[in-house]
C-alpha cells in the first residue's frame, strides 16, 4: 500500500475473480462462460467498427436500448446499458443504497455485492440461507418498517437455486418503501424473469448480462431494466462517472447478438440438457448436487473435500471453482461446457475417486 492510498480503503478486500490462466489450455469450467462462440453476425459487427475506433461510442446506446426494449417488451427509457452487469450493480448501489438504506443480501451469494458495498461505504446485512441452501423470502421483510436495499441474485450463485416469481413478488410487496434489485445473470438458463413486474412495482430493478447466455463475457455488456425514474437516476450516475461506458465494438456486437437471439436461446437449451445429464452422472457417482437453474452445478462428494477435488481436477487440466467459505467449502462449482467437455470432467472425477471402469 502506498502512503497516498486513502485511509477509507485501507481495509478494502477486493473481489477475487475466477482464474483466467494464460499459460496452458485448461478445460475451463470455472467462471460460467459459454462454451459456444458468438454468432457470425457478432464477428461481422465487431469488425465493422474497427475502422471507426477514433470516434467515441454513442453515449445514449440508442440502437441497442431500442432493440433490447423491443425484445423484453419494455420502453427504451426503461433500459440502461452497462459495462457488464457488474457496472449496473455498482451504479445501482451508488444511486440507491446508503447508510440509512443499507444493503441486505443472502450470506451465500455473488461475492461482488459486499465488495461494492465496502467500496461505496454502504453498510450491509446478510440473511442466512436455509439448511438446504434456499432463500427464505420472508427473511427480507424489513424489521419495524426499517429502510433497506434488497439485492437478490435469482437464480442465486453459486448455489444455482432460484426463487419463483411469486416469491420475488412477495419480497417486492413487503418492501414497497425499499428498492429491490434482482440480479438475473443466469435467468436464461431457468427461473422466471421479474422484468414482467416492472410496470407494477416501481421499487424493482432487474439486472442482466450478455456474459453468460450470450457468449460475450469478454465484451463486457450488461443492462438494467426498471421504471423510468430509476433508470434516469442510473443515467445520472453513469454520466457522472463514465458516459461512454459501453465501447463501440461491444454496442455493435450486442445489437447483432439480439438479431440472432435464436442462436443463443438454442445454445441455452443445449446447456440445460447437458447440465441435467451431468447432474445425474454426478449423483450416480455419489455426489450431492443442488438443483440448478443456471449454467453451472454446485456439487459435493462425501469422499473428497472441495478444495482437494478442485486441486486434483486442476492437475488434470480441468478448472472448476472452489470457495473457501465455511458453509460451502465442501462444494465445487462446475460450469456447464459442451457435452464433450463434461465427459472429460466426469472421466477425471472417476480417475480421482478411483472409479475407472465403472
Ligand atoms: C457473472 C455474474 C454477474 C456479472 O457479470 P458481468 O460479466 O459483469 O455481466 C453478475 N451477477 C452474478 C450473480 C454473476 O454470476
Amino acid at each position: 500500500m502506498s502512503r497516498y492510498f486513502n485511509q477509507r480503503f485501507s481495509t478494502l478486500i477486493p473481489y477475487v475473480p475466477g482464474e483466467q490462466p494464460q499459460d496452458i489450455q485448461y478445460i475451463k469450467l470455472n467462471t460460467n462462460e459459454s462454451p459456444f462462440p458468438p454468432s457470425p453476425g457478432v464477428l461481422k459487427a465487431v469488425s465493422s467498427e474497427v475502422d471507426k475506433l477514433q470516434l467515441y461510442s454513442d453515449p445514449t446506446c440508442r440502437q441497442l436500448a431500442e432493440k433490447l426494449a423491443e425484445l423484453y417488451g419494455v420502453k427504451p427509457s426503461q433500459v440502461i446499458l452497462t459495462n457488464g452487469s457488474d457496472e449496473a450493480l455498482y451504479f445501482a448501489f451508488l444511486a440507491f443504497a446508503d447508510k440509512d438504506k443499507p444493503l441486505v443480501f443472502p450470506e451465500i451469494t455473488y461475492g461482488f455485492y459486499s465488495v461494492f458495498a465496502d467500496l461505496c461505504g454502504i453498510p450491509y446485512k446478510t440473511v442466512c440461507l436455509q439448511d438446504d441452501y434456499t432463500i427464505l423470502p420472508s427473511d427480507f421483510i424489513p424489521q419495524d418498517g426499517a429502510r433497506q436495499t434488497v439485492v437478490i441474485a435469482n437464480p442465486n450463485a453459486p448455489t444455482g437455486l432460484c426463487l419463483t416469481l411469486s416469491e420475488i413478488e412477495s419480497i417486492l410487496q413487503a418492501n414497497q418503501e425499499n428498492l429491490v434489485i434482482v440480479d438475473e445473470a443466469y435467468i436464461d438458463f431457468g427461473g422466471e424473469s421479474a422484468v414482467s413486474l416492472i410496470e407494477r412495482y416501481d421499487n424493482l430493478l432487474v439486472t442482466q448480462t450478455f456474459s453468460k447466455s450470450r457468449s460475450m463475457a469478454g465484451a463486457r455488456l450488461g443492462f438494467a431494466i426498471g421504471n423510468e425514474a430509476l433508470i434516469s437516476d442510473m443515467h445520472t450516475i453513469r454520466y457522472s462517472t463514465n458516459p461512454y461506458n459501453v465501447n463501440r465494438m461491444t454496442l455493435s456486437a450486442g445489437y447483432a447478438a439480439l438479431v440472432e437471439n435464436e442462436y443463443y436461446m438454442s445454445n441455452c437449451k443445449e446447456i440445460v440438457r447437458v447440465r441435467d445429464n451431468t447432474k445425474k452422472s454426478l449423483e450416480n457417482r455419489g455426489f450431492d448436487v443442488l438443483s440448478s437453474s443456471t449454467n453451472f452445478l454446485f456439487a459435493r462428494s462425501n469422499e473428497i473435500c472441495g478444495e482437494e477435488l478442485y486441486s486434483k481436477l486442476k492437475e488434470k487440466g480441468i478448472l472448476v471453482r472452489h470457495f473457501n467459505k465455511e458453509r460451502i467449502k465442501d462444494f465445487i462449482r462446475v460450469t456447464i461446457g459442451t457435452e464433450e467437455q463434461m465427459n472429460c470432467f466426469l472421466s477425471a472425477i472417476d480417475s480421482i475417486l478411483g472409479k475407472e471402469g465403472n
